[in-house]
């Protein structure tokens, strides 16, 4: 059982004062007051406003201090330069939440003053929602205390919306849709309170089912994902964030961080914490319109019934395209069907009934679908035809759906003419989850399916390897002394040896005399590699010699080398050379991690090798990661088949991949001055034959952080 916190009261107040009512219609301060008092709110109303009088038939306060009752909520919408004072009164009055409407702080650069009142809220053991948003309505409260439309229905949707205009226009919308909400929640600036704290609070809140977020920029994105695992075992959570198009800042110095744009990184940390991400907003109110009402599916097969053929195809796509599974165990789909079928139907999935079905055929065959065991969930498809008696078949659909409703998850899309579109809006109105489109009503039901798949899977700790840490910081510290802000190889060898990481052997040569020696102790061939504090991408500065197999090789590879990096970079300072061990040839994989603005430690695993920047063929993971997340990264891939092996090959040591990036894991996530960490590439073997961290390459904070 979660414990009260403070942001139970913000839902379930005794009392909400306005401080900053007004008179005028045209204002704010009277918007939010009307709504308070047309929302049936029975708390205390305490609008205040120092020429006193009365509002909307309740006693207008001259001032907080005059409130006699308990006021959890104060809704201030007075202007920005004496929203100070507003907050020094509530201080007095004992207020527990200060929801501020109003604007002008740091969405505007005036951070100062946002955190002054956050930081004097804070000593007075109050709460900040806002500033700078609409307000907040609670069905369990029946309060709403925006400055929106209105009208707004209770059910079981709760949405949480950084944008203030979006947020009031999605009031409008779930009205119009028939979309009733446990919550509505503008959290805009997030000075205090955030969506994390919120969604703690609406996980455990009974009305609230679906939890609908509209998100802008994530903030403590560390918290954010380790509650949105949680919350996802409880409810749907569906995500919708702006910004899809909008590349990351490039940081040259590592792959993971070049190839880490923002949106994907949200992407894959969005679907590793079991939220669904809509497209659009309307497919976001769509599906959380359908997860409101859906039952939690028995299983995972679903049947689609039709009475045009063509449609019933292009549903078949949009499973594929949304994973649902198709029922296809035919022997029970003829005995099922059978006696419900006109002559030229079709009882495979899709349930073809033709167009020469009538409604009660209609009717039959989907009684008989969601009678039957085993056949999880229904996609009834409709194409108008003559037989069909439009009223008649209207009222069978409503029939159905109320009869099935809470049993099996069932989805409808008809096709055809304006007869077609009014029933469409008639029982899209009375909540019949209908659409005009297949597409549409496939990807609620593929909605359903993620989300359910998730609520079963059972939560795995991540996989923390023990490593000794302090010799880590002692290694970056010593370097960060001579001004470097990255290890050079050596350095970075006996990180990835403190990680147990699997490396080629190697010896840092200082001389052609002493390379040629390291290279006999090794062995050849071997490779030899430049080692400068002054060169990150050793290849593109023809610091790289592969496959040296003798010691004359040793020698002239010695040479062109220094001389190659010399023309590179002038004034480059060379330590000296880098003999390795040649690795046998195999998959070239990358494993990378790093510190992300937005979510802190993140892994990402990907086809490696020169190409990667071009094929981009990369995922990421918020860390530390379990094993089961790891797995799902490398399966995750385009690439994923050269892993099981193409061709009569042999499937690689997957196994191998997923220790090496939990242990990236472990380090991004004990190690924090370590900005980016990459195994470009690990060289993956045969199952049983492990992998070989070939380019070990690791990045710090030049000046730790100061805490
Ligand atoms: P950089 O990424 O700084 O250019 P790398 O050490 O990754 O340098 O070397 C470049 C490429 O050379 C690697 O991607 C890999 O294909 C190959 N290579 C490097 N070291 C070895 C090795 N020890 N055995 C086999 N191939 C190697
Ligand atoms: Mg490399």
């Amino acid at each position: 059982m979660r414990t009260k916190t403070d942001v139970d009261s913000l839902f379930e107040p005794r009392g909400v004062a306005v401080v900053g009512a007004s008179h005028n219609e045209a204002k704010i301060g009277y918007r939010i007051v009307e709504n308070i008092v047309k929302s049936g709110y029975n708390g205390g109303i305490y609008p205040i406003n120092p020429k006193g009088g009365e509002i909307l038939g309740q006693k207008m306060y001259e001032s907080l201090s005059a409130v006699e009752g308990p006021v959890d909520i104060a809704v201030i919408s007075v202007p920005e330069k004496i929203v100070f004072d507003a907050v020094k009164d509530c201080a007095d009055k004992g207020v527990k939440h200060l929801v501020i409407i109003t604007s002008g702080f740091s969405e505007v650069g005036n951070v100062e003053e946002e955190q002054r009142i956050v930081d004097f809220a804070h000593d007075h053991g109050m709460r900040v929602l806002g500033p700078n948003i609409f307000g907040i309505y609670s069905a369990s409260a029946s309060l709403d205390a925006t400055f929106g439309p209105g009208g707004i229905l209770s059910g079981h949707v709760a949405i949480i919306s950084q944008s203030g205009a979006l947020g009031v226009a999605m009031i409008g919308k779930t009205a119009a849709e028939s979309i009733g909400l446990s919550a509505l929640v503008s959290v805009g600036n997030k000075s205090d309170i955030d969506e994390t704290e919120l969604l703690e609070y609406l996980a455990q809140d009974d009305a609230t089912r679906v939890i609908l977020i509209y998100i802008e920029g994530v903030k403590h994105g560390e918290r954010l994902v380790e509650t949105l695992k949680k919350v996802t075992r409880e409810k749907h959570v569906v995500v919708i964030k702006s910004g899809r198009s909008k590349r990351g800042a490039m940081a040259a110095a590592s792959h993971t961080g070049s190839l880490a744009g923002t949106d994907e990184i949200f992407d894959n940390v969005m679907r590793q914490c079991g939220v669904l991400r809509a497209e659009s907003l309307q497919e976001a109110f769509d599906w959380a319109r359908f997860l409101a009402d859906a039952p939690v599916p028995k299983g995972k097969y679903g049947v689609i019934v039709t009475n045009g053929g063509g449609i019933g195809v292009l549903a078949t796509d949009a499973c594929e395209k949304y994973d649902v599974a198709l029922y296809d165990d035919q022997k029970t789909l003829k005995e099922t069907f059978s006696p419900v079928m006109p002559d030229f139907g079709s009882s495979k999935n899709p349930v073809d009934l033709t167009g020469q079905a009538t409604a009660e055929d209609y009717a039959k065959a989907l009684d008989a679908t969601l009678e039957k065991e085993g056949m999880d969930a229904a996609i009834a498809l409709y194409c108008e035809t003559a037989l069909f008696d439009v009223n008649k078949f209207k009222e069978i659909l409503r029939r159905e759906y109320e009869h099935y409703r809470g049993r099996k998850p069932i989805i409808f899309a008809l096709f055809g003419g304006d007869k077609v579109d009014h029933i469409i809006d008639t029982l899209g109105k009375d909540g019949v989850p209908v659409f005009a489109s297949v597409y549409e009503a496939v990807s609620c039901m593929g909605a359903l399916y993620r989300s359910w798949r998730n609520l079963r899977e059972q939560p795995e700790e991540p996989e923390l390897y023990d490593f000794d840490a302090d010799a880590v910081n002692g290694i970056i510290e010593k370097a960060r002394q001579q001004g470097r802000g990255f290890l050079l190889a050596d350095e970075a060898q006996q990180v990835a040896s403190i990680l147990g990481l699997p490396m080629p052997r190697s010896i840092v040569a200082g001389s052609i005399q002493e390379a040629v020696d390291a290279a006999e102790e090794i062995g050849y061939p071997v490779v030899m590699k430049v080692v400068s504090k002054d060169i990150v991408h050793k290849s593109d500065a023809g610091g790289v010699a592969l496959d040296l197999d003798n010691k004359k090789e040793v020698v002239d590879a010695y040479q062109a080398i220094l001389r190659s990096c010399r023309a590179y970079k002038k004034d480059a300072v060379i330590k000296g050379v880098e003999v390795v061990e040649m690795a046998p040839p195999g998959v070239e994989t990358i494993i990378g991690a790093r510190q992300d603005g937005a979510f802190g430690p993140i892994v990402m695993f990907g086809l490696g090798g020169i190409y990667v920047e071009v094929m981009k063929d990369v995922t990421f993971r918020a860390a530390p990661v379990s094993r089961r997340e790891a797995q799902s990264m490398v399966s995750e891939i385009r690439s994923y088949p050269l892993l099981l092996g193409v061709r009569g090959e042999k499937r690689k040591d997957i196994d191998e991949i997923v220790t090496v990036a939990t242990r990236l894991s472990s380090l991004i996530h004990r190690c924090r001055d370590i900005t980016d960490v990459e195994i470009n590439p690990l060289v993956v073997y045969d199952r049983g034959e492990g992998v070989k961290a070939v380019d070990v390459r690791i990045l710090f904070k030049k000046r730790p952080e100061v805490k």
